[in-house]
């Protein structure tokens, strides 16, 4: 997400190094590659146009008085600018004063509506509300099948209702809406997500279907779903909705993909709607509030750390990393049980690229993007299987692990003999390193080498 805009905009504001002061001339040439990064991320040409201009002024108006180098100074105008374009604050999500609050998912087909319906219905529910979902695409049967699929897969509930009508339309369309609000009061559901039917292009007969389900319900959201990857398309079709629905905000979905991340900067700029949610990946979690400061400080290469804490603190039990560093910097040190069990925990929040991608990569991490595309993903699973393969009595108790069993574990993990090797030894190392944080002696040995 966003790497390849994050690097160019580095390699702009390099050319200021060096140089003592901003002047119109060297900020011209910073600019032109600013500009450049921007349109080579799909960035909609009017919104580079304000940006730029809006740098150039600040910039020039900023060379007196100040203690920031050149660089520093348009890096900071430069994120500044982006945060303003993007919206200073995360966008609430706003609910109605009657429950059920409705929210209306509008978008073109294939754009990520049904999942985002479900992954939605999901960060509702661990928020402690009660969603409920329901399809109107009476058009495709499929449709349909495929978000009851979605709402079984994450315990929701689901408003199916039926469709009998030889030639549905817009007729039946209202008349199950109307039904799932009524099923979703009934059943107590604060809150129902409205799934609708896509097509491949805006025409007339979407967008009034679309209103008269706006004019039906009186949704407290109406959001819309774009694709990242489609990138100015999706700015354009969210344009169009705009026009149309008047949506509240959008949710950018596919994030994931090579998108380069022009959607994301020009949707709000174009509709005036904010962007109020990301969609990383297929499966129901991946997805997260858009904070228009995070993505900002990706953007700029300063990592997301906010995000990489909160993601930590959901996903990884404290109570169990606490007792693993205990056992690690005590006497006995952990076993490759213990080790696993580790593994286990830190997979849970996601690949390891996707976590090395919120660190920043400037300053003591820089060089790091290149780590990151060398990052053997396989690698984690490959020494779980490994430890997976040993008896448990080799688990707890690695030195009796000799040369037979060596064989037999590197058969039954589908590995080498040397991948159960390079194992063993990593972790004995490992197991020593903790073990003499814990006596106290690296800080002594420190504090020897320091004295
Ligand atoms: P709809 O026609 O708008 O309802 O779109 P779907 O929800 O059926 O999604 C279309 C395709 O995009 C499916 O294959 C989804 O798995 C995929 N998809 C949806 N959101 C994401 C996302 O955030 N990341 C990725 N990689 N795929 C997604």
């Amino acid at each position: 997400m966003f790497e390849n805009l994050s690097d160019k905009l580095q390699r702009s504001f390099k050319n200021l190094r060096g140089q003592g002061s901003i002047t119109d001339e060297n900020i011209s040439e910073a600019l032109r590659e600013i500009r450049l990064a921007l349109l080579e991320s799909d960035v909609n040409l009017d919104v580079v146009t304000e940006l730029i201009e809006h740098i150039r002024t600040r910039a020039l108006g900023s060379q007196v008085a100040t203690a920031l180098s050149p660089t520093e100074q348009i890096v900071k105008i430069v994120h500044d600018e982006l945060v303003n374009v993007l919206g200073r604050d995360t966008a609430r999500f706003q609910k109605s004063s009657q429950p059920p609050s409705v929210i209306l998912m509008a978008g073109l087909q294939g754009s990520g509506k049904t999942t985002t319906s479900g992954k939605l219905a999901q960060w509702l529910k661990k928020a402690g509300h009660r969603p409920m979902l329901v399809s109107v695409d009476v058009y495709r049967p499929a449709a349909r099948e495929q978000l009851a699929i979605v709402a079984r897969s994450i315990n929701a509930s689901l408003y199916e209702g039926k469709v009998t009508e030889a030639n549905p339309g817009t007729d039946a369309v209202l008349r199950l809406a109307r039904e799932a609000k009524r099923e979703a009061a009934s059943y107590g559901c604060d809150i129902l997500i409205v799934d609708t039917a896509g097509r491949n292009h805006i025409d007339d007969a979407l967008m009034a279907e679309m209103a008269a389900l706006k004019k039906l319900l009186n949704p407290s959201e109406i959001l819309f779903i774009a694709d990242a990857m489609t990138g100015q398309d999706a700015v354009n079709s969210a344009k169009a909705f705009n026009d149309h629905l008047a949506i509240t905000g959008a949710v950018l979905t596919k994030m994931d993909g090579d998108a380069r991340g022009g959607a994301a900067l020009s949707i709000r700029h174009v509709t005036g709607a904010p962007i109020k949610f990301l969609g990383t990946g297929e499966k129901p979690d991946a997805f997260e509030p858009f904070h228009p400061d995070r993505i900002v400080s990706r953007i700029m290469g300063h990592g997301d750390i906010a995000t990489l804490i909160e993601r930590a603190e959901e996903k990884l039990d404290r109570g169990k990393a606490e007792q693993f560093a205990k056992k690690a910097l005590s006497g006995d040190g952990f076993s490759l049980e213990d080790f696993r069990d580790q593994l286990r925990q830190i997979k849970k929040m996601g690949s390891m690229k996707s976590i090395l991608k919120m660190l920043p990569s400037v300053g003591p991490f820089a060089g790091m993007s290149q780590a990151i595309d060398n990052v053997d993903e396989g690698q984690f699973t490959r020494v779980e299987s490994i430890i997976n393969s040993m008896t448990q009595k080799e688990r707890l108790d690695h030195e009796i692990i000799n040369g037979n069993r060596r064989k037999r574990i590197a058969k039954g993990s589908g590995t080498t003999v040397q991948d159960v090797n390079n194992l063993l030894r990593q972790y004995a190392q490992m197991r020593k390193m903790f073990k003499t944080m814990g006596s106290g002696g690296g800080l002594k040995a420190q504090q020897r080498m320091m004295s």
